[in-house]
């Protein structure tokens, strides 16, 4: 079994003082409970706080990440964060591909797959998020879709890879509405990314973390973790709260 990855993701929440008090807290409970002994738990902030979370984590088992990372690594990119800047401020993943970065801001394939690319570059682990929308699954073409997701990245990918892989799952119809895929539902979805991963490399396969996201609550994070497929969650909204957050780090670290 891979090592649990439990990834809070605070988008666009927060000020400076509520993102200290928040990264506080969970590096409290984290502490406190060991959580951080056997599971692998990150956070990421909005960007402008990454230096000041960076402070509250050092030396502490709460590891850092981005939302989202440049495609390139320098240069004239208004606006971007590259790998270096964010590896330099103390980051360990970026997330590439979220669904509100595709729908909101019209990310292609392409442009995921050299975020994920200069993500590996600058030696951060790319979290590459992947799911269909509420019409696709009913239209029966979820698996194609995230298929063709994966082969977008994957395709461009170099054969050695030089750090840790993460993909998430994350059905756009679950994001921040309350309505989490099942279990079941999740676990054959997660089952056909691995046999995606497992056609590339058998290792590629068995050594990437595979996460759900998608409205998980400590009421629901449990039953998803018990699914063998399911190495880990990507928490959006719970994220924000430190008991609930702390609660499903918990469940991660029991199931150890
Ligand atoms: C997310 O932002 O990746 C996410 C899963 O959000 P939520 O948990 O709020 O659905």
């Amino acid at each position: 079994m891979n090592k649990p990855l439990i990834i809070g993701n605070w988008k666009m929440h927060g000020t400076s003082a509520s993102s200290i008090a928040l990264a506080n807290a969970v590096v409290t409970g984290v502490d406190a409970d060991r959580l951080g002994s056997d599971i692998d738990i990150v956070v990421l902030p909005p960007a402008l706080f990454i230096p000041a979370v960076a402070e509250c984590c050092a030396g502490h088992s709460v590891l850092l990440g981005a939302q989202n990372v440049a495609p390139v690594a320098e240069g004239a990119c208004t606006g971007e964060l590259s790998a270096g800047m964010l590896t330099a401020a103390g980051c360990r993943y970026a997330l590439a591909g979220h669904s509100e970065r595709r729908q909101q801001f019209a990310e292609s394939d392409a442009l995921i797959a050299a975020r994920v690319l200069a993500a590996l570059d600058g030696g951060l682990s790319p979290v590459l998020c992947v799911g269909e929308t509420l019409a696709e699954r009913d239209a029966g073409q979820a698996e194609a879709v995230i298929a063709a997701q994966l082969d977008a990245v994957f395709d461009v990918l170099p054969e050695a890879l030089p750090v840790e892989l993460v993909v998430a799952y994350e059905p756009v119809w679950a994001i921040g509405t309350g309505l989490s895929a099942t279990p079941e539902q999740a676990q054959a979805i997660h089952a056909f990314i691995r046999a995606c991963l497992a056609r590339r490399a058998e290792a590629l396969a068995t050594a990437t973390r595979l996460l759900y996201g998608g409205s998980v609550k400590p009421d629901t994070a449990g039953a998803l973790l018990a699914m063998s497929d399911i190495d880990g969650l990507l928490v959006g909204g719970a994220s924000l709260v430190a008991d609930d957050f702390l609660a499903i780090c918990r469940l991660a670290h029991r199931r150890r």
